[in-house]
């Protein structure tokens, strides 16, 4: 393994790509049962959400459809404020929908909230949260999360559609960074 590699940056393998599957494959199952065969918009919020979109997409039997928002937070630093700006919108019309938000993580859970209150001022039957992560601070903001896949820690995590400066969301597990990487 070269400086050059992805691995080395790593420090440890929180989840293994066949545990995430696994997880998702059980969240997916629930979400049928608990939709009962009634079309399904997934929403993803890029960047994050694509491999959670990509792998809860293909393990649901629901008739699905996908669509895509950008969002960026405003706030200083690494700290989320909850003042969102949509970067990108959805293109779908959400009137009488039962839409589905695939989130990578939930932190502060302020930018999810603003979501999901966005989403339901359009006009759906319903909004659900699907996320695979959930840190501990989520837990304060009055956020009614559906479907987690793990409550961690808080610790920076990256992998799997999360990145560190827009790198390791290709990792196909969930990991931390090893300290000489962000130091
Ligand atoms: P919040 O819930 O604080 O409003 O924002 C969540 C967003 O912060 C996530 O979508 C993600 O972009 C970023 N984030 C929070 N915790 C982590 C983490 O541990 N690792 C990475 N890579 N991003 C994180
Ligand atoms: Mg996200
Ligand atoms: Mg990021």
């Amino acid at each position: 393994m070269d400086s050059n590699d992805v691995q080395s940056d790593l420090k440890h393998v929180l989840y293994s790509k066949e545990e995430i599957q696994q997880r998702i494959n059980e969240l997916a199952q629930q979400i049928d049962k608990d939709y009962e065969g009634r079309d399904i918009l997934l929403v993803g919020v890029l960047k994050g959400a694509v491999m959670v979109m990509a792998d809860l997409a293909r393990a649901l039997h629901s008739h699905i459809t996908m669509d895509w928002m950008a969002v960026s937070s405003y706030g200083s630093g690494t700290q989320s404020s909850g003042v969102v700006r949509i970067l990108k919108d959805l293109e779908t019309d959400l009137m009488g929908k039962h839409v589905l938000i695939a989130e990578d993580i939930i932190d502060s859970g302020l930018t999810l909230s603003w979501l999901k209150a966005n989403l339901l001022s359009r006009g759906p039957a319903s909004v659900e949260i699907c996320t695979l992560l959930r840190k501990p601070e989520a837990a304060k903001v009055d956020i009614d999360v559906k479907y987690v896949g793990y409550d961690i820690p808080n610790e920076f995590v990256v992998g799997y559609g999360l990145d560190f400066a827009e790198k390791y969301r290709n990792l196909d597990f969930i990991g931390t960074l090893a300290p000489h990487v962000y130091e």
